[in-house]
């Protein structure tokens, strides 16, 4: 039943070359639904990963190269999706970077890629997602935010903003749909060992003269009590979830998983 409860229905992930979008791509898969892949990388390595998904799960996979601070290429990548696969019922807006500096150090151009990848492309994707949605009336629109949507850390101040306006994104277009069949919640993950958090574990080696392990050991005991971190896997049957029948009261809500992060 698990299987195949997603079968005919297609999901569009951005940022599903990597990480928690590959990860919640596969889960999607798993269940039954074609995908549109979305985001940077190896043309080769990209063409391997739909192969993957194509041969394990029987699904049909399509991708876009769209980049999500652009708005024309964002219009092209829904239009693509339609033509393709007749409509997205699934939306999982999950591109996102990242920037660590202080606010008077914060690069201008850094703040405004921050905001328009984890914030302004969640607002085209979904403007133009909701009309077929509606019509169809049965939609799904994930936000992938962050406990960063939810409570701040120093240094983090645009993806902070970016998130935090996610979840504000989030509850309206709940609101938006509440008398419809189209449901739209935010995820808010802890930390997550893909390559947007690497980045931040070898600048932390590198400044504390510590290995990997012991970067990654203090990265974790500074916010997440669980001393473990969230997996991609975990976040994909959470998305699941909220795209079952089970979930189709929970609206707006902003759900964290997060080892304990936010309960502090
Ligand atoms: P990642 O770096 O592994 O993946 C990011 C994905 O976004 C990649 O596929 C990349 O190609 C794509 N991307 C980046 N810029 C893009 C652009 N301009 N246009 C299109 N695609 C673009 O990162 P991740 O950790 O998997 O992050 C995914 C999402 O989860 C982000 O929104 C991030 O903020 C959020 N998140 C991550 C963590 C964590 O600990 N890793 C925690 C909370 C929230």
């Amino acid at each position: 039943m698990q299987g195949s409860m997603l079968k005919g229905k297609t999901a569009l992930i951005t940022g599903s070359t990597s990480g928690i979008g590959l990860g919640i791509a596969k889960t999607f898969a798993e269940r039954g639904a074609n995908i549109v892949l979305n985001g940077f990388g190896d043309p080769k390595e990209i063409e391997t990963i739909q192969a993957d998904i194509k041969s394990k799960h029987g699904v049909e996979t399509a991708y876009h190269s769209a980049d999500m601070s652009k708005a024309s290429e964002i219009e092209q990548m829904m239009q693509f999706a339609a033509q393709r696969f007749g409509a997205v019922d699934i939306l999982v807006n999950n591109a996102g970077i990242q920037h660590v500096a202080n606010i008077e150090d914060f690069p201008v151009e850094k703040w405004d890629a921050v905001i328009a990848i984890n914030l302004t492309s969640a607002f085209h994707t979904t403007r133009l997602a909701l009309p077929a949605m509606k019509s169809r009336n049965w939609g799904r629109i994930i936000n992938i935010a962050s406990v960063h949507g939810l409570v701040g850390s120093a240094q983090k101040s645009a993806y902070v903003a970016a998130k935090h306006g996610l979840v504000g994104l989030t509850k309206v277009t709940a609101l938006e749909t509440a008398q419809t069949g189209v449901t739209c919640n935010a995820i808010c993950p802890g930390w997550v060992l893909t390559p947007l958090v690497q980045k931040q574990v070898d600048a932390r080696a590198t400044q504390n003269g510590v290995s990997n392990e012991e970067a990654k050991k203090q990265l974790l005991a500074e916010k997440q009590p669980s001393g473990e971190f969230v997996t991609p896997e975990q976040l994909g049957e959470l998305a699941a979830f909220l795209s079952s029948d089970a979930a189709s009261q929970v609206r707006g809500v902003a759900w964290n998983m997060d080892g304990g992060w936010v309960a502090q």
